[in-house]
């Protein structure tokens, strides 16, 4: 438990960082969320979450929404104290406590009975004696009570509902999300009620939010499902264990045990994804590191895309593929950003040097290494620079003008390692001219080879990317998470197209990007990840290999930027898969769950239970809270490879930074 104290901090850090840094000045609406206890307002076993930026489940499939996102709305409405408010979704309450601080009075509907009641309670009891939950359809809004003032909509809608236009009254404000007609992305918009008949509307940036479902909404199953998988009751688990110890194939010894029913059922597929649920292990690393070298040798599979960025990668896989001149190009370490230890490590080290003489070994093209990750903007842009000076030095001067407007200044603020959103979002028709131009001198730029081509254009993309995703980690996680997503699943198309019509890539990324979002909560906030992309674009040919552990140590850091220390996994959570699977009692295993010969397993593991995933960061004193989702595993994943105990990666030295700069450039990785 926090101390009262520490959560005063933690609230106030809240509202300096994540809402007045954004740009919200209203003072009033600041002293509001320091007087509303946004602990108050999810599930106990939320608490420790409940200042940190983002969404959280409240259950039912719902959540509260991200604070910046509530503060932008409310600021949006130009409150003056005076006014009545209608607020529909009532959620957890939290918006409404606030807008009781800002408002006269407030009424807030609510579709689901059971929110609206515990909703109620909450605001009961900080004395929000002026706000009204009603339980019902919101898109029809109250017009017993109207008109309002002001109107908020924290669910997204076809459509802004006539019954809420027409309940607005003059010199009102209503702010709203509304889904675009594709039904993919979300604009927040801003209608201003000027006279009887005229209405002046504004879009106010893309969002996230839960579909608003009513007569005037969305009806319910046309969009994306909006509840979240039921919990399995913990007397299942003891089935469930036996079922999964008759099912498996046991691994004694995770180096030499064979894996060849494994290799069997994946190796027809053209893409096979394999996860991992911590970026720190060595059995994770080592096991995919065999599956791929089978696939390889024996199953002409063609390249291996990471969870890395592209630039570092590409070093990587000129050294396995012996390229003669790779010094010529943009110098930098690879690797060397946080989190070194997710690739600086002895078992990808092993399993680079095997490619290498693999690659020596055999005739032909040879099997690649590539990054699908975008976080190397800086890199990226001198990659394409270099190359442009190589190829068209009066394009390389265009494209270094229009690349300058990513430099931070110094009036984005001393501590930003980018430019301020808005002046990102000014860079973007930039960015985007100097990929397009590079697209279409192709054939011109055809004498370094086309290999150098693909490499610079694809740098051209990732910074393109990137400038959307930076721009886009300030309005709210899922959109930023869906547009890395959706940049790496676009970056394998481009592999796969690369490497021709018949091509076979591997994947190595975290089991939350390999998945199936939609088999687990990621669905309820909207996101998205390559595992469920990869399904939905190439179908059975897909095969989704999930890894996971129930205790033993991990590499890993307290916090983002610190340094990497050995940690110990806590043993797994007892409504968790990692329980069930621990109780099966075999240390090491490949447990398949493709339907439908896997029927029996598939039953008896669909209720939904926890599933933990650790990433570059751990902690295990807020695990439930930061570590754990619920995922209904057989529709997640085509198979589970479990390892009961496991250990920590082992990481190459660390770089000095004074060393970065003198290192040869001969190796992958520097050493
Ligand atoms: N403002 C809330 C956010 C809740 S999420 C908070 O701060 O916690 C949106 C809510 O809108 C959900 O609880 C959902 O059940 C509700 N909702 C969706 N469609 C609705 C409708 N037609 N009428 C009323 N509530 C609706």
């Amino acid at each position: 438990m926090k101390s009262p104290e520490q959560t005063r901090t933690e609230r106030e850090r809240m509202i300096e960082e994540s809402i007045a840094r954004r740009g919200i000045t209203d003072t009033r609406l600041l002293d509001a969320f320091r007087a509303v206890p946004r602990e108050v307002f999810v599930a106990p076993n939320l608490a420790s979450a409940a200042y940190e930026d983002r969404p959280l489940g409240i259950g039912r499939g719902q959540t509260i929404s991200q604070p910046y996102i509530v503060a932008a709305t409310i600021e949006a409405l130009a409150l003056t104290g005076t006014e009545r408010v209608l607020d529909v979704g009532t959620g957890s309450g939290y918006a409404a406590a606030i807008l009781a601080k800002v408002a006269r009075e407030v009424h807030s509907i609510e579709r689901i009975e059971e929110l609206a009641q515990a909703a109620e309670t909450r605001l009961v009891s900080i004395g929000a004696s002026n706000v009204h939950v009603h339980v019902g359809d919101g898109t029809l809004g109250l017009p017993d009570h109207a008109p309002f003032d002001a109107i908020a909509v924290a669910a997204s809608g076809p459509v802004i509902p006539q019954a809420l236009i027409d309940q607005l009254a003059i010199g009102g404000r209503l702010v709203m999300p509304v889904t675009s007609p594709e039904g993919v992305g979300q604009v927040l918009v801003r209608v201003h009620r000027v006279a009887e008949h005229a209405y002046e509307k504004e879009e106010l940036g893309e969002v996230q939010f839960v579909p608003l479902l009513g007569a005037q909404g969305h009806r319910p199953g046309e969009t994306a499902v909006v509840t979240a998988p039921r919990l399995a009751r913990p007397g299942s688990f003891a089935s469930a264990a036996r079922i999964v110890r008759e099912a498996s194939e046991p691994l004694d010894d995770i180096d030499s045990a064979s894996i060849a029913p494994l290799v069997e059922r994946i190796a027809s597929a053209r893409i096979v994804m394999l996860g991992e649920s911590t970026h720190g292990t060595s059995e994770f690393y080592r096991l995919r590191a065999r599956i791929t070298r089978e696939l390889v040798t024996r199953h002409g599979f063609d390249f291996v895309a990471v969870e890395g960025d592209w630039p570092d990668a590409a070093r990587v896989n000129d050294y396995v593929a012996h390229a003669s001149a790779p010094h010529t190009r943009f110098p930098f370490t690879p690797f060397d950003r946080f989190p070194q230890w997710m690739w600086r490590n002895r078992e990808v080290e092993g399993f680079v040097e095997w490619l290498r003489e693999h690659n020596a070994r055999s005739k032909g093209r040879g099997v690649g290494f590539f990054g699908l990750d975008l976080y190397s903007m800086y890199t990226s842009i001198g990659v394409v620079l270099r190359y442009l000076a190589e190829v068209d030095p009066h394009a390389a001067e265009t494209a270094r003008e229009r690349y300058r407007r990513l430099l931070p200044r110094r009036e984005d603020g001393i501590e930003r390692l980018l430019p301020a959103p808005r002046r990102l979002a000014a860079a973007e028709d930039a960015v985007l001219a100097n990929l397009r131009d590079l697209l279409q001198k192709r054939l011109e730029y055809a004498q370094l080879g086309p290999e150098r081509y693909f490499d610079a254009a694809q740098n051209a993309r990732v910074v393109a990317s990137a400038e959307r995703y930076y721009r886009a980690v300030y309005r709210g996680a899922a959109e930023s998470w869906n547009l890395r997503d959706s940049h790496m699943f676009d970056t394998l198309r481009i592999l796969l197209a690369h490497f021709g019509a018949s091509s076979k890539a591997i994947v190595w990324a975290h089991n939350s990007h390999v998945g199936d979002a939609r088999a687990t909560e990621m669905r309820v906030r909207r996101e998205h990840n390559i595992g469920q992309l990869a399904r939905q674009a190439f179908g059975d040919v897909v095969r989704l290999v999930g890894f996971g552990t129930h205790h033993g140590t991990v590499a890993a850091a307290d916090d983002w930027d610190e340094p990497m220390r050995v940690k110990n996994v806590r043993p797994g959570h007892p409504e968790s898969y990692e329980h069930v699977m621990h109780e099966a009692g075999i240390s090491a295993f490949v447990l398949g769950l493709r339907s439908p010969q896997r029927a029996a397993v598939r039953e008896e593991l669909t209720p939904a239970r926890l599933f933990r995933a650790i990433g570059v960061v751990y902690r295990p004193e807020t695990e439930l809270a930061s570590h754990y989702l619920e995922v209904v595993l057989p529709e997640q994943l085509d198979e589970l490879i479990w390892v009961d105990e496991t250990r920590a990666v082992t990481p190459l030295p660390e770089l000095a930074k004074s060393e970065l700069s003198k290192l040869p450039e001969t190796y992958p990785f520097g050493l």
